[in-house]
């Protein structure tokens, strides 16, 4: 194991993954079963038919992917990935109250439980098969750290309160964060601005940011139109919507990542789509905080790129991007009243090239095939849940779970195999983690608590 992975990330190493029962190359790409991929310095030269690589390519290394399907990375659209450390904390709270609970609990974190918490995200994320990650959060040298460590791949953004007494320094922690962390990694960090949203910063404020996103030459991830709430008060306040102030504030001259947008209105959505943003629909997340469920059929109508999101662990518990797949096409149908809707094609898209596509990496990742990087999945098959196989999809999508994840790779390295964590050492992670979990409990003050 260790060996191989070590083999793995030596420059120009060839890797042959083959025998899988399929490999699947994306939602509307080729099947091929059973399959094979051909990987070179972290990057897919080959996908075909078992057999099908060139004799004269002679591979470094196999994975046998027996009794396996082979499939892209996931990509969670949008999350925060250090609070995992507040899963299970603020529990059966309205969504105001639970924001307080938790921001709360944020202002005793240090900087250190910023770095475990994102090592814990990160391997349950790769236990997932997830493989990218869109992230938003403070503290965020610690979760670049531990991305750089762990061999995931991530956009990263400093999450920016314009009506906090520090505004001014984070925008330019934020910017600095950007220039330092920008193509970090061997090129898996990008790094975004991060406005947190309309109702935290005010359009004076969000002009500064777009304009810093504009210097920097990246993108912005926003929430935005997440509760009912939100939009009512800024009706209010504004005479206009949400994604219309940020609008006139400039954000949509940049790339954007939207999470949520569940009460835009059909005009907020003509802006969007005309201005190529990309949406994170968070499925779990906005009906455990009751903030309804997004129009996501609409979405995907007018043409946007859109993605899914577990958004942070204290509002869905785990970073399963597996349950918001499932969840995002039966909430599709439920709520519009047509079986057909977001079938299992799309759904598996928006899991992989569609958030690709929303988090500015359309190019590089959540497809198979050759140029992009050797993200992937090994699903194992031989559950009796997975059987028999009439279409590959609907049982990926339908009845598959994170936990039949066998392996995971970034860019052409092992970073999950059976249980085996080798680029992190998840026992210390685990226990780094409880121990600063308990910390936090005991020094949050009485009203930030939900758990009694
Ligand atoms: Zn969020």
């Amino acid at each position: 194991m260790t060996r191989r992975t070590r083999a793995v990330k030596r420059g120009g190493r060839r890797l042959l993954i083959t025998g899988a029962e399929a490999v699947i190359t994306s939602a509307d790409g080729p099947v091929y079963a059973p399959g094979e991929v051909a990987v070179e310095d972290g990057r897919i030269v080959a996908v075909g038919q078992a057999g099908s690589t060139a004799a004269s390519w002679r591979p470094h290394e196999v994975i046998r992917a027996d009794g396996a399907v082979v499939i892209p990375g996931l990509v969670n659209a949008h999350t925060h990935s250090p609070m995992v450390l507040l899963r299970g904390y603020a529990e059966d709270m309205a969504f105001h109250p639970w924001l307080a609970a938790v921001q709360a609990m944020e202002e005793n974190f240090l900087p250190e439980d910023i770095y475990w918490g994102a090592q814990l995200a990160i391997a349950e994320q790769f236990r997932f098969g997830v493989t990218t990650f869109a992230e938003m959060y403070f503290g965020m040298a610690g979760v670049a750290r531990a991305v750089a460590e762990t061999g995931a791949r991530a956009v990263l953004s400093r999450g920016l309160i314009g009506v906090a007494r520090n505004a001014d320094a984070m925008l330019a922690e934020g910017l600095a964060f950007c220039r330092e962390w920008q193509g970090a990694a061997e090129g898996r960090i990008t790094t975004m601005m991060g406005p947190h949203a309309p109702y935290t910063c005010p359009p004076k404020y969000l002009e500064r940011v777009v304009a810093a996103a504009a210097e920097l030459g990246v993108g912005l991830h926003i929430h935005l139109s997440e509760s009912r709430r939100e939009q009512e008060e800024h009706l209010v306040q504004y005479g206009e919507t949400p994604t219309a102030t940020v609008a006139r504030a400039g954000i949509f001259t940049r790339p954007v990542l939207i999470a949520h947008f569940v009460y835009a209105t059909p005009a907020d959505l003509e802006l969007v789509a005309e201005a190529r943003a990309g949406i994170a629909h968070c499925p779990t997340s906005n009906l455990k905080l009751a903030n309804g469920v997004a129009p996501v059929v609409r979405w995907l109508s007018a043409g946007v790129a859109v993605g899914l999101g577990t958004d942070g662990a204290a509002s869905n518990n785990d970073l399963d991007l597996w349950e918001e797949m499932r969840l995002a096409s039966l909430l599709a149908k439920g709520t519009t009243g047509d079986p057909v809707a977001l079938p299992a094609a799309a759904a598996f898209h928006l899991a992989t090239a569609g958030g690709a596509a929303a988090v500015g990496l359309g190019e590089v990742t959540g497809r198979l095939a050759p140029g992009f990087a050797a993200d992937l999945v090994l699903v194992d098959w031989t559950g009796p849940h997975l059987c028999p196989t009439h279409r590959y999809l609907s049982n990926l999508v339908f009845a598959a779970h994170g936990t039949d994840v066998r392996l995971t790779m970034v860019a052409g390295r092992v970073v999950y195999d059976r249980g085996a964590f080798p680029t992190l050492e998840i026992e210390r992670v685990k226990a780094e983690v409880v121990r600063r979990a308990e910390r936090l409990a005991r020094s949050a003050t009485p009203a930030g608590s939900g758990r009694e």
